[in-house]
């Protein structure tokens, strides 16, 4: 402070800022008397000593030369000066100039090169040809001597004092001419081991001028900061106190799709829609105001993002920058959505579950009592015979109910084990046959309801022609609707029959009964859903045939859904797409010719009857057979050299036979031979079996095998 006062005529003040605002902390002596104050104004408030700054904006300029680092000079009456130059110094403080007398405008120049914390400098460019080769230094300022620690260079060539060394500056400079060119940059000296920013720009066709910093801490600290965003996976960004970006590594530049030069620079805020920049400011305050790291999650259209905002401190622990780490989690959060709705629909179904099996002992429950009931009436000694018929009419109809309930209940069993489709059996048939045969069991089943106000129509097709579908399977798809339209009409009528168009058979089942609510429309085709799942229910029933129809008809390939109206009655539809092959005149009938000639197999099989039945088949087929009737035979005929079997059929309720040995020891005879286990349920845990038939065994399903294998 004393050197600063005896080389200038100045008046000299030195601020700091304390919390945004401004207090004098050092003033030099000639303060009080040019300002007239009489009382000491150390640690007092700028604005409680000079009020009218506020006013005038200076007290703005002072804060931001603080906040910015860059000097200025004005014109205001600042107390009882006029003429004013501040600038940030080594510390945090403010120094403030201000002269007392009018300078000159050139001295005034002279005044702020001399005291500007950058360094300065005149150069002259040296041509040969038009070429520059070398520059001399007319004119330098203090800062220069301190940041490059050079004293001595007035009048001297670059050359003169670096040698070499200088081509690489000679060679920037040059631009300024060749090319016109005002220059700003930042550049590494490895003479003076410093990063420099650099201005230089053109005075005179000869001279140029060379303003430059030292940002050696600053790029120091910058490297730190960016290889720690650069290590990072997320989209990184390093902002200053004010959110104009400092870094961003390439996952950064990426996301807004710029290249690192064109964000630098930018406020964060003009990167984004307004209503976002003002969330992600809140967040941001909330990183600045706590100093500690903030993490949220926002959503910009359809996508999610997770935010990090961490507050990085300098040495004082002041705040400086932000580091933002922004995420795409959108691929997450709809996995975490996609879980949230299997959980819930998880638990619905659970619940259905629990709904079902309280409904199903309902439901057995009933017709067995009446079964057990009306039976033990009957087979009591004193019985005296009346109603005999009626009973047992009773008693048939039980069991002819729980049969159907255990039929769906072994179905769905099916369905949900994924094995309906491996027994799907094609047949070829005519819509009206398999409407007759419908129409004899509903006349019954309406009879036997004595319902005759209810009137049931079969619409017959004209054509007759043959199709080739699981006749059984579409029948029970419609013998389940129908059941339902009887179910749940009083009067009227049901119609049933078929549209075709575009090789699209369409089923149609029509009632004209209680109908459906709207909201349940889509959901009565999933397992256990009834629109009146009460125990006081009015209609029996267990929630499943429709799930049933619904399985049966995506495996054939078709689509079900229904258009109803309460109180007016509901249609369901059904769709069959007809391929070529599917769809047969009824003089073109087709019959599979299996010829297996070449293949030789063996039926290990104790009961006859079964033997036969496959015997037969496996003959038509035209496959060499032999039939053996225990393991141990069997065995024997591997072991004859001569024997020439491919494949062999066992089946799994062969008695007194471990079958899981007797594979072990046939394979240690033949390890090619080709192992068909025959088999009542596909739950078997043998090893080394290479197909399997579930009973009932049919022609598709051996000739499926033998395809596949041959
Ligand atoms: P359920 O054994 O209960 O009949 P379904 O799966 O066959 O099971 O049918 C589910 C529910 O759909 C029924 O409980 C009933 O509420 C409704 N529903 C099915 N068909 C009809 C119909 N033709 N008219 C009115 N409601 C029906």
């Amino acid at each position: 402070m004393e050197k600063f006062l005896k080389e200038f005529d100045f008046i000299v003040v030195i601020y700091k800022v304390v919390d945004n605002e401004i207090y004098f902390c050092e003033v030099s002596e000639n303060f009080y008397t040019v300002e007239n104050i009489a009382y000491d104004v150390i640690d007092k408030r700028l604005i409680d000593v000079f009020p009218q700054v506020i006013e005038n904006g200076i007290y703005d300029k002072i804060l931001n030369v603080y906040n910015t680092g860059e000097s200025a000079t004005f014109e205001l009456n600042f107390g009882n000066c006029r003429y004013n130059y501040i600038y940030k110094s080594d510390e945090d403080f403010v120094k403030v100039a201000y002269n007392e007398k009018h300078l000159s405008k050139s001295e005034e120049l002279e005044m702020i090169i001399n005291n500007m914390n950058s360094a300065f400098a005149i150069h002259e460019m040296i041509f040969e040809n038009g070429i520059p080769i070398d520059y001399k230094f007319i004119k330098i300022n203090k800062s220069f001597k301190k940041i490059t620690g050079l004293n001595d260079v007035i009048g001297k060539t670059i050359k003169e004092i670096l040698g070499e060394d200088s081509n690489v500056w000679i060679k920037l400079y040059s631009e300024i001419f060749t090319k016109n060119k005002t220059l700003h940059f930042e550049k590494y000296s490895y003479i003076f081991k410093k990063w420099f920013l650099i201005d230089a720009y053109k005075q005179n066709p000869c001279r140029f001028v060379t303003i430059f910093q030292d940002i050696s801490d600053a790029k120091i600290k910058e490297r730190q900061h960016l290889d720690i965003i650069n290590s990072t996976l997320t989209a990184s960004y390093l902002t200053n106190r004010e959110g104009c970006l400092v870094a961003a590594n390439d996952k950064g530049c990426e996301y807004f799709n710029k290249t690192r030069e064109e964000l630098i620079g930018i406020k964060m805020s003009d990167l984004f829609p307004p209503e976002i920049t003002e969330y992600k400011r809140k967040k941001s305050l909330e990183a600045i105001f706590t100093g500690l790291p903030v993490y949220f999650i926002d959503q910009i259209d359809d996508q999610y993002f997770e935010n990090y905002i961490y507050p990085i401190l300098n040495d004082n622990g002041s705040i400086e920058y932000i580091a933002i780490h922004g995420k795409n989690i959108t691929e997450e959060e709809n996995i975490k959505k996609e879980l949230e709705k299997a959980k819930i629909s998880a638990e619905k179904s659970d619940l259905l579950k629990s709904l079902f099996l309280a409904n199903m002992s309902h439901e057995i429950r009933t017709p067995m009592n009446s079964i057990i009931g009306f039976s033990d009436i009957l087979l009591d000694k004193n019985y005296d015979n009346t109603n005999q018929e009626k009973f047992l009419k009773t008693i048939n109809a039980n069991a002819t109910h729980l049969e159907e309930l255990i039929n769906n209940i072994l179905d769905y069993a099916k369905i949900e084990a994924g094995e309906l489709d491996l027994e799907l059996l094609y047949e070829k048939f005519s819509i009206n046959e398999l409407f007759e045969e419908l129409e004899d069991i509903f006349i019954d089943i309406n009879n036997k309801k004595n319902i005759d106000s209810v009137n049931i129509i079969f619409e017959k097709r004209d054509d007759n022609d043959l199709i080739v579908s699981d006749f059984l399977r579409l029948k029970q798809v419609l013998y389940n609707l129908i059941s339902n339209a009887i179910k749940f009409t009083e009067n009227g009528h049901i119609r049933i029959g078929t549209r075709l168009k575009d090789n699209i058979i369409t089923f149609f089942v029509e009632d004209s009964g209680i109908g459906i609510p709207e909201n349940k429309l889509k959901i009565i085709f999933d397992k256990f859903v009834q629109v009146d799942a009460s125990s006081k229910k009015e209609h029996q029933g267990t929630g499943l045939g429709l799930s049933i129809a619904k399985s049966i008809v995506d495996i054939l390939g078709g689509n079900i859904w229904v258009d109803s109206t309460q109180k007016e009655g509901s249609t369901f539809f059904f769709t069959l797409p007809l391929e070529e092959s599917q769809h047969i005149k009824i003089n073109q009938p087709i019959e599979i010719e299996y010829d297996f000639s070449n293949i030789n197999v063996m039926v290990l099989e104790d009961i006859p009857e079964n033997y036969s039945l496959l015997g037969i088949m496996l003959k038509s087929m035209k496959v060499k057979i032999n039939w053996s009737v225990s393991s141990t035979e069997a065995l024997k005929i591997f072991k004859d050299k001569s024997c020439d079997i491919d494949a062999i059929f066992i089946d799994m309720s062969l008695s007194n036979t471990n079958i899981g040995n007797f594979i072990e020891k046939l394979k240690q005879i033949d390890e090619d031979i080709t192992i068909i286990i025959i088999s009542v349920t596909n739950m078997i845990n043998i090893k080394d079996i290479d197909f399997q038939i579930v009973k009932p065994i049919t022609k598709e399903k051996i000739s499926k095998i033998l395809n596949q294998f041959y």
